[in-house]
């Protein structure tokens, strides 16, 4: 039998569902959060283009700087005014911040990410010409704010923005 049917048999016989690229790149988002040394909210994201993953990232102090939770394990590490880790660069700044450093392009790339972008993450975002950001939690839910503003200025920019309903 061939090896193509053979898969497929065993696919049928386990039921095997084929993800989807938003299911595989939210996963992996949420797996990257796991790596956050952060002492509060842990975001993971992924950043790609034409379903390929060209750059990834979490939220943390820059490389080689701090781990807040290992460095601050009793109290934290020192927040600013919003009560967000003064030291960290987020998620999506992180994965930007890669690509940009090894010259690969991100104008028309889609962005997962764990936790809806803050403004001063959507401003760069939107400036950076991503076309469509993927994300699973509310940043405005978390930090008990009245509304998303990152989500809502990507949208008034003309930025695709879902939230990502898990199955
Ligand atoms: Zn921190
Ligand atoms: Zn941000």
């Amino acid at each position: 039998m061939p090896v193509s049917w053979y898969i497929c048999l065993r696919m049928a016989e386990n039921k095997t569902v084929r993800p989807s690229f938003d299911e595989i790149y939210m996963d992996l988002a949420e797996n990257l959060a796991l790596r956050s040394h952060c002492v509060k909210a842990k975001v993971g994201a992924v950043l790609t283009k034409d379903t390929r993953i060209i750059s990834l990232g979490y939220n943390g102090p820059p490389a080689g700087t701090h781990n807040c939770d290992l460095e601050w394990p009793e109290t934290g590490c020192p927040r600013d005014s919003k009560g967000s880790c003064s030291l960290a660069l987020h998620a999506e700044m992180n994965a930007i911040l890669y690509a940009s450093k090894n010259n690969v392009p991100i104008e028309d790339c889609t962005l997962y990410v764990t936790l809806s972008p803050c403004i001063s993450c959507a401003r760069i975002i939107y400036s950076m010409g991503i076309k469509k950001v993927i994300y699973l939690h509310s940043y405005a839910e978390y930090k008990k704010i009245p509304s998303d503003e990152g989500v809502d200025f990507l949208l008034k920019f003309g930025v695709d923005v879902i939230r990502y309903q898990k199955k």
